[in-house]
């Protein structure tokens, strides 16, 4: 669809769910919007907001599928970018209630209602991260680079939230992307990218404020995770689970994110040299 039509019932709330697709991370489109249809917020009026250089994909031309055409930026600008991808359409993304983000690697498997909106005076809507739910704050991988604008000093912090599942109200979801897309110009401008990009950006703007919060049913690792211990409980409940990107029916992580072997081999030597174990999900 290229214009934009709210269907539903006007007694609703108007939800938007960004969903970014560029190059080979389409593969996962089909399955995401038949689960969301079924189980994210069955009693709202939905506009799905796809970013994407694909054409010709499933459901392309149902009414609440809107499309972004979005250049495939290539890695990690496809994520880092995020918030400028969603400013250019604000107009668009005002007319909605509240807005969603979800990774593309993101799954919903039941049914998740409105204990997913934040209060007015909330805002915004954020998931710990399944890696380090429960753990000691000293081990977060929050950035630690104070010449970023993402950095967060080592007494700081409370939580660590992940970038695959966040939202909230339209006005603070805007004025979030609003700020963090600045905060990201300002670090490429002196040649940073935040150690996990468009997360670790999310987790320093969340130092001063007070969002609702979600733990991992929202966002469950499949496969074998890592912190499995501290997930117990959550294995037979999560409404929502993560991807393994490593399951070869996707292609592999590298082969996902469309990476050259030389970008493998210069990220690898990068994460050596800080000490940094690749991120598993
Ligand atoms: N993404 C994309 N194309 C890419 C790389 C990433 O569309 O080549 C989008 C996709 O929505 C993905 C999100 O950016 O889910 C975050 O990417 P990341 O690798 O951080 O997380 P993933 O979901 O792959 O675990």
């Amino acid at each position: 669809m290229n214009n934009l039509k709210i269907t539903g019932k006007s007694s609703n709330k108007n939800v938007g769910i960004l969903f970014i697709a560029t190059g080979r991370y389409i593969v996962f489109w089909k399955e995401f919007y038949e689960a969301c249809e079924k189980f994210f917020l069955p009693d709202c009026n939905k506009v799905y907001f796809l970013f994407t250089d694909n054409n010709g994909f499933a459901y392309e031309n149902n009414p609440n599928v809107y499309k972004v055409q979005q250049d495939n930026l290539g890695w990690p600008y496809n994520t880092l970018m995020r918030f400028d991808m969603f400013l250019k359409i604000q107009d668009k993304l005002k007319l909605m209630d509240y807005l969603y983000f979800i990774n593309g690697t993101m799954l919903p498997v039941r049914e998740i209602n409105s204990e997913i909106f934040p209060t007015k005076e909330q805002g915004l809507m954020v998931t710990l991260h399944p890696g380090f739910y429960k753990r000691n704050r000293l081990e977060y991988t929050y950035d630690k680079n104070p010449q970023s604008t993402a950095y967060i000093p080592e007494n700081e912090g409370e939580f660590y939230f992940m970038g695959g599942f966040n939202g909230g109200t339209s006005e603070s979801f805007l004025e979030m992307s609003r700020e963090l897309s600045k905060n990201i110009h300002q670090d490429l401008e002196n040649n940073i990218v935040a150690l996990w990009h468009d997360e670790s950006h999310l987790n320093h703007y969340m130092l001063d404020k007070s969002p609702l919060i979600l733990t991992p049913m929202y966002g469950y690792p499949e496969g074998v995770p890592f912190n499995k211990e501290n997930l117990k409980g959550f294995e037979n409940s999560y409404k929502m689970f993560i991807k393994d990107k490593n399951n070869p029916k996707y292609g592999g992580v590298n082969y996902l994110r469309g990476m050259s072997v030389f970008d493998r081999t210069i990220m690898g030597r990068a994460f050596k040299s800080l000490n940094i174990t690749r991120k598993q999900f």
